[in-house]
């Protein structure tokens, strides 16, 4: 579904991926996890073009990333943020159709009886017609979830999707992941919740420094490491 063959990235003279090779098979769910500054963010930017690497393969949805397959797979995989990126000054119901309406050219009616449909599944139903500044961060990233879904995405990409929220807020956000991990959907997750990831993801990608550092089933890879590096990173952050 996903696979990243030796990439390289440079910002100026900071050589921030230095050869990562991955590959993630339809339905599974993989938790990208490193200390700050090792690529994490710029990992999933390259897989969904807002960031394209110097050298090395992206492969999306069957797609070689390149100028020409950029918008089809931007749209194959949905990005969900640290910090919401909700407009503010659309309702929650529209932050959740402009997507499907704009670009996808999907019909209003339609979009928006689905985009309904969708903040039902994330428990928002009630707040549709409500601005983003009115609810919760909690909240708010339920609607990012359900804009990711808006675009029926092949994967959705998480960045420290619960990183910005009251502890308390959390738990309503990992398990709206949880539930879209069991029904099958391709998740990539950038997290910092260790016991999240041991339960819930398939693999476990740990990263330094622009490297993939280690990789491996995550229940045994978080709960018993190989390298140094990855278990002074699981000591720290636990
Ligand atoms: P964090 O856990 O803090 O989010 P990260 O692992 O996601 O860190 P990245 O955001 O990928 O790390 O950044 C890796 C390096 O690339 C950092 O040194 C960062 O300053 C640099 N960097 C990222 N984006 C840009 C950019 N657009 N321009 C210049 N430097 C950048
Ligand atoms: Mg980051």
């Amino acid at each position: 579904m996903i696979a990243v063959e030796n990439i390289h990235k440079a910002f100026g003279a900071n050589r921030v991926l230095r050869g990562v090779s991955f590959a993630v098979e339809a339905g599974e769910v993989v938790c990208l996890l490193g200390p700050s500054g090792s690529g994490k963010s710029t990992v999933l930017r390259c897989l969904n073009g807002l960031e394209r690497a110097d050298s090395g393969r992206v492969r999306v949805a069957g797609r070689e990333m390149s100028d020409a397959s950029l918008s089809a797979i931007r749209r194959s995989v949905s990005m969900v943020f640290q910090r919401f990126n909700l407009f503010p000054h659309r309702t929650v119901l529209q932050n959740v159709v402009e997507g499907p309406i704009h670009v996808l050219r999907e019909d209003r009616t339609e979009a928006e009886a689905r985009g309904r449909d969708l903040l039902a599944r994330v428990g928002m139903a009630d707040r549709a017609d409500d601005y983003p500044a009115r609810l919760s961060g909690g909240q708010q990233q339920r609607v990012g979830i359900a804009r990711a879904l808006a675009m029926r995405p092949d994967a959705i990409l998480f960045d420290e999707p619960t990183s910005a929220l009251d502890p308390e807020r959390v738990g309503e956000v990992l398990q709206i992941m949880r539930s879209l991990a069991e029904e099958g959907m391709t998740l990539i997750v950038v997290t910092h919740e260790i016991a999240f990831a041991r339960e819930v993801a398939d693999r476990a990608i740990f990263m330094d420094g622009g490297t993939v550092v280690e990789q491996g089933a995550a229940r045994a890879m978080l709960t018993d490491p190989q390298e140094d590096r990855t278990r002074l990173f699981l000591d720290r952050v636990l």
